[in-house]
């Protein structure tokens, strides 16, 4: 399997193992496999006898092509799926709500949220590629949500990769900084920078640009973009749906509370790869940046507002950019060209292309207020006695305004209520009961470096700290 970017097509195809430790193509793109390969339903009967870990393999095989022995892709599979990292045998285990509302559980490792489910692949993955090829990676990020969490548990203790996330002093709950703080592994630096989040994230960006830093520290990054974390994510739509109908072949709507639009790309990924998917219906909160592109074809950056689903407070999706490839017959040169003009006047027409995002594609989408997930965070527990955290609140809202629907509905659960605690004493009168683990975590020993909120300041620290 061979990779191109979304903003030049003529450039020289990449390998998957390329593809895995740039991120980003040169040119600025975004890569994307040449072709998506296809599933058919005998195939797929089949596939409903496999462990999660086989059908990783399957899946992440096609996408590896050549570029990894299949015997050493195995092995990491195996280790990322595990049950030490993964709580239930299934990993990602269905059960119904309704009659015809399904909730596929994507938040039983070790973060809490489903980012861990490609960020542990790709942790190991990567272990295995850098020492393949003798190299080393200082991952530079910056998040106020369960990114920082799940990419430092993936990547804690690995020898040849260092992490260094900036966070915002003030915007975490008390249990995400507890969470990132806590652990105190020799390669994992948590930056407590003193402004927004914002900022952090113009930091990471102006590091970046001192291309001569960039390549002596071999500064990378493991945002949702990376391919690798996409591959991975395709897995769960497939074993969602096979959990969830009675017949291979039948339909099926799936609902993804939404931020960088990473997580919804991967089922949109499995509709083309044969997947009989129906809907793929995006949920957003008060950041309606998504909600807005699907239903008008106005594609706006806006500014962010805080929510009480901050994992989903963001001011583009910067994973569209695959979508919109496709959509436009995969012409590179349109693609960049338009991805340019949203760059400078943060605002794209694709109104020509909304029939056949959501007619065509089918993607639909809706979104959500506070009260909204508060309301439905009540409904829940009323009725099935589980406590649902926000972000997930976001999806089963929509899910609950559908009810009728003809065809089921498999809704991502994308956190566990335990990590807003806050918010669910709000809904509930009372906190989540905590797993075991978790039971004194503010109380244990954090380490947050504090740095001042400049590019200069973050470089030093790179420099004091990390070998090369
Ligand atoms: C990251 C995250 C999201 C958003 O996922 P995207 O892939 O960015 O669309 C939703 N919910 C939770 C809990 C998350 O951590």
């Amino acid at each position: 399997m061979n990779y191109i970017s979304t903003r030049d097509k003529q450039a020289t195809p990449y390998t998957f193992s390329e593809v895995l430790l740039s991120g980003l193509a040169k040119d600025g793109g975004l890569f994307v496999p040449e072709i998506y390969p296809y599933i058919d339903f005998e195939t797929l009967r089949q596939y409903k006898e496999l462990t999660y870990s086989q059908l990783a393999f399957t899946i992440i095989e096609m996408f590896v092509g050549n570029s990894i022995p299949k015997d050493d892709l195995k092995t990491i599979i195996n280790k990322s799926y595990s049950h030490n990292t993964f709580k239930d045998k299934a990993v990602t285990p269905t059960k119904q709500l309704y009659k015809n509302i399904f909730l596929q559980d994507l938040s039983l490792g070790p973060s809490l949220a489903f980012k861990d489910l490609a960020m542990q692949f790709l942790g190991n993955i990567m272990e295995y590629e850098l020492e393949r090829q003798d190299k080393t990676m200082t991952i530079l990020g910056a998040s106020s949500g369960d990114t920082v969490s799940a990419a430092e548990e993936a990547m804690k203790s690995k020898s040849r990769i260092n992490v260094v996330m900036l966070t915002p002093k003030l915007g975490m709950s008390d249990f995400q900084k507890a969470q990132a703080g806590s652990i105190l592994e020799d390669n994992i630096f948590n930056l407590s920078i003193d402004g927004p989040f914002d900022q952090c994230q113009d930091l990471v960006k102006e590091v970046n640009n001192d291309l001569e830093f960039k390549h002596t520290y071999h500064i990378s990054a493991v945002n949702s973009i990376n391919w690798g974390r996409i591959c991975a994510q395709i897995v769960y739509y497939i074993n969602g749906y096979l959990s969830s109908v009675n017949e291979v072949g039948e339909p099926l709507d799936v609902i993804v509370p939404s931020g960088n639009f990473g997580n919804i790309l991967a089922g949109y990924i499995a509709k083309q790869m044969g997947l009989p998917l129906r809907k793929l219906i995006v949920a957003t909160n008060e950041n309606k940046v998504l909600d807005t592109l699907f239903k008008t074809g106005l594609y706006k950056q806006e500014a962010v507002t805080t929510t009480s689903s901050p994992s989903m407070d963001i001011s583009k999706a910067s994973n569209f950019e695959r979508l919109l490839f496709d959509c436009l017959d995969r012409d590179a040169k349109k693609c960049s060209q338009l991805m340019k003009e949203f760059q400078n006047k943060k605002q794209i027409d694709l109104s020509n292309l909304n029939n056949q995002l959501t007619h065509n594609v089918g993607f639909q989408s809706d979104s959500s207020t506070h009260i909204d997930r508060i309301t439905c965070i009540k409904t829940i527990y009323k009725d099935t006695k589980l406590m649902i955290d926000p972000h997930t609140a976001a999806g089963l809202h929509v899910a609950l305004k559908n009810k009728d629907s003809d065809i089921p509905m498999l809704c991502m659960e994308t956190a566990k209520a335990t990590k807003f605690e806050n918010t669910i004493k709000e809904a509930l009168g009372k906190a989540p009961k905590r797993p075991k683990q978790f039971k004194n975590l503010e109380s244990k020993k954090q380490r947050f470096y504090h740095i001042n909120a400049d590019a200069s300041s973050i470089k030093t620290f790179i420099k004091e700290n990390i070998n090369i």
